[in-house]
């Protein structure tokens, strides 16, 4: 049986800017239904790396390879930024298209779709994480929290290999952080390949593989949720999980 190929690897990546440097010597791998937490203090670098993985940032030195093929600018990158989902913490939705059209817009403008195909997938979707109701709404008549949802829909609606999340409930009342964290987990637990930034300690250790602990731009440990939330071997991670756990 011959090992099957990483669906994202990163190998000696470094992103300065201008002086700063914000990632150094980055290796990482994430395997086919893999659910990868990064975590670690603010200006760590997390969200610069998940953004090199679909090029929303340029690295400068070197390689991210998706699925395979290097991630770099030229004709190839479309058919990356396809396989590679985003869900950010601001919800970036359409205001002047409903609930739907939101979902349904990127595989009808980018895959091809037929509009009664585009939003009959993106009705299926809008059950999938529970707001089917709000299907003809806009926007901006949704919480935060069906917001989110909404956002995370449109992700998975162009199908993606991979899921990134960058903080996707930062940005919630504390009341909806639950019913979007909740979303996410039946996603991972159905077998979708994630890597997350994520400030709630709590469900990166339910939901997580394999925890990844940055520092300054640098990957300090690499364990499973029970390793790392009980017995950190990295002295940083250490005093990080003391300051998150005990304020
Ligand atoms: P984290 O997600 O861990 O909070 P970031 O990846 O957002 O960290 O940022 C890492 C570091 O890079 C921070 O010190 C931040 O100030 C810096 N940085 C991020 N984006 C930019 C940018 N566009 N220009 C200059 N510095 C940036």
């Amino acid at each position: 049986m011959t090992a099957e190929r990483p669906l994202i690897e990163m190998r000696g990546v470094g992103k300065r800017y201008g002086e700063f440097e914000a990632l150094r010597g980055i290796d990482l791998t994430v395997q086919q239904g893999e659910v990868v937490v990064l975590l670690g203090p603010s200006g760590s670098g997390k969200s610069t790396l998940i953004r090199c993985i679909n090029l929303l940032e340029e690295y400068d030195s070197g390689d991210v390879v998706v699925d395979g093929i290097r991630v770099e600018k030229g004709k190839r990158l479309l058919s990356v930024r396809q396989e590679v989902g985003m869900v950010f913490q601001a919800f970036n939705l359409f205001p002047n298209h409903t609930v739907l059209d939101n979902v349904a817009l990127g595989p009808v403008r980018v895959r091809k779709l037929s509009w009664e195909e585009g939003r009959s997938r993106a009705r299926t979707l809008l059950a999938r994480v529970g707001i089917a109701e709000q299907a003809d709404k806009y926007p901006i008549q949704l919480s935060g929290g069906q917001q989110q949802r909404v956002g995370i829909a449109r992700a998975l609606a162009m199908e993606p290999r991979i899921l990134l999340f960058d903080e996707p409930t930062s940005a919630l009342d504390p009341e909806m952080v639950g019913e979007v964290l909740d979303v996410i987990k039946t996603l991972a637990g159905g077998g979708v390949t994630m890597l997350l930034v994520t400030h709630e300690m709590g469900f990166a250790r339910q939901v997580a593989d394999r925890i990844v602990f940055m520092e300054a731009g640098v990957i300090k440990e690499i364990a499973t949720p029970d390793v790392f939330f009980t017995n950190p071997q990295n002295e940083r991670a250490r005093a990080f999980l003391d300051a998150v756990l005990n304020h």
